[in-house]
């Protein structure tokens, strides 16, 4: 049948073992059984990395050795109607012409499932000429980097790496960029007393696109939380708290706030000529971008000794003038966007930052953005910009959950023998492009100084969601370049 050739035959097998992002021992140690049943020495660290080696084929011998790497733990994304329990459940895959998909409602963990299954079919071939090999599979990939991050690599002796974990059989991954997350927290005071008669509203933005902090941050889709600031600086409202955004990697889609206006009229008139300027400037990017606003105590004018307060008897202090003129300062001068493009690749951000979640709570303005570089220099450039601002605010900044770029080489042996293998097997030119957003890749690079690295995959879909899918030919045509690759090495 069509899913039976030797990579398929082992993700089949391999999605029977539940291997969400730091559950991964049952998965690493049916691999390590698995390569020990072949007679393959394997190495597994303490977090459940693995190591395998593999000698050389008859004639091969003196062939410099070839580092292969893939992650085996997935993202686990499934349909709200999927009762799949990512804990204990197999993931059945389900052909749909010629794609795999999961019969389950769930993320098909192609990503990186067919990178691993790949190698593990070179592994089991005893068949295939190549030089020594020597196999990494890590863990928390997905979330942490932590396998990449820690794993010990002193005994590696490649100084050639191919990664199997990219999406598009025709595209070759020549570097990718570094990042760190960064938390900016600013205090604020409060007035006293609200204004006379005034009433709270909550005040909703939604409707943008979102998407990826990194890939689509040169899209225009715009950030809520910029927005709805640009709004709250109409000087007829006073602010009580603000809070938008849920993961600083994810492009803010919503933003609110509580504020205190005069009437409900006025508000509405405020809300509805903001909202025709930001439906004008977002019209291609999000035409159902909206603004709401709605009272908090229910009514729409409870008053406490003067003070607005809410339905739950919470009473509605503003800020100070001062402090909203803090948080204007903050998160217009805060580095959000495109910072700049790559010269070396046509249309690719070179560095970007993007607020991802604003808050205002215990009297604390807090921004969460993520860093991104294509070198760990214009990483440093942006935080430094940060760090300006924060010295100047009063403001403190942490980073946290940094991760190194692999940066472009101008040379390298493995891309152009690659590009040449390639085009000898399907014709065409492979697309060569970097990536912005964060690889394993770079923590190999930066622990194997002079390694030649490359990244590769068959084409994939709709990675991270329920509807994530892979071509069956498309994954013989990969394994077929993966096998040409190392017959040529
Ligand atoms: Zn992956």
């Amino acid at each position: 049948m069509k899913m039976d050739t030797d990579v398929l035959k082992i993700f089949r097998e391999l999605s029977r073992i539940p291997r969400e992002s730091g559950n991964e021992k049952e998965v690493s140690n049916w691999i390590k059984s698995w390569a020990e049943s072949l007679g393959l020495p394997v190495v597994q660290d303490d977090i459940w990395d693995l190591i395998i080696t593999k000698p050389a084929s008859a004639g091969y011998e003196d062939h410099e050795p070839v580092l292969m790497q893939a992650h085996i733990d997935m993202v686990c994304e499934k349909n709200s109607d999927s009762d799949h329990d990512f804990a204990k459940d197999p993931i059945e895959l389900k052909l749909d012409g010629d794609w795999i998909v999961s019969a389950n409602g769930t993320t098909l963990g192609a990503d990186d499932g067919i990178g691993v299954s790949a190698a593990m079919a070179v592994l089991a071939d005893d068949t295939l000429p190549h030089p020594s090999l020597e196999v990494v599979f890590t863990v928390q990939e997905e979330t942490t980097f932590a396998g990449a991050e820690s794993i010990d690599v002193s005994a590696i002796k490649s100084r050639r790496m191919i990664n199997l974990d990219h999406a598009d059989e025709a595209e070759l991954i020549v570097g990718s960029c570094g990042g760190t997350g960064a938390k900016f927290t600013l205090p604020l005071i409060r007035e006293s007393a609200a204004p006379s008669g005034w009433s709270g509203y909550r005040i909703r933005l939604f409707g943008l696109k979102g998407g990826h902090s990194g890939e689509d941050i040169h899209r225009g889709r715009g950030n809520a939380i910029s927005l709805l600031l640009r709004l709250l600086e109409t000087p007829e409202l006073r602010v009580v708290s603000i809070s938008g955004g849920t993961n600083r990697l994810a492009i803010p889609r919503e933003a609110e706030a509580v504020v205190l206006a005069p009437d409900g009229e006025t508000l509405e008139a405020i809300l509805a000529d903001v909202k025709q300027t930001f439906r004008k400037e977002y019209s291609g990017a999000a035409p159902d971008l909206d603004i709401t606003a709605e009272p908090v105590d229910g009514g729409g004018s409870a008053n406490v000794a003067g003070t607005a307060a809410a339905a739950d008897g919470a009473v509605l202090l503003p800020l100070t003038a001062d402090a909203m003129q803090m948080i204007s300062a903050a998160v217009r001068l805060y580095p959000n966007g495109i910072a700049q493009m790559n010269g070396s690749f046509e249309g690719l951000v070179e560095s970007s930052d993007n607020i991802g979640i604003i808050s205002t709570e215990g009297d604390v303005l807090t921004l969460v953005s993520e860093v991104r570089g294509a070198y760990q220099s214009t990483v440093q450039d942006i935080t430094g910009t940060i760090d300006t601002l924060a010295a100047l605010l009063g403001a403190s900044v942490e980073y946290f959950n940094g991760y190194v770029p692999w940066e472009f080489e101008a040379d390298s042996k493995l891309r152009d023998l690659a590009v040449s293998t390639y085009t000898e097997m399907f014709g065409g030119e492979m697309r060569q492009l970097a990536l912005h957003a964060g690889l394993e890749c770079g923590f190999f690079a930066e622990k194997i100084p002079g390694l030649d690295l490359i990244s590769i995959g068959p084409n994939c879909q709709y990675f991270h969601s329920p509807e994530e899918r892979v071509s069956v030919t498309s994954v013989e045509h990969f394994y077929s370049f993966l096998k040409a690759l190392l017959r040529k090495l």
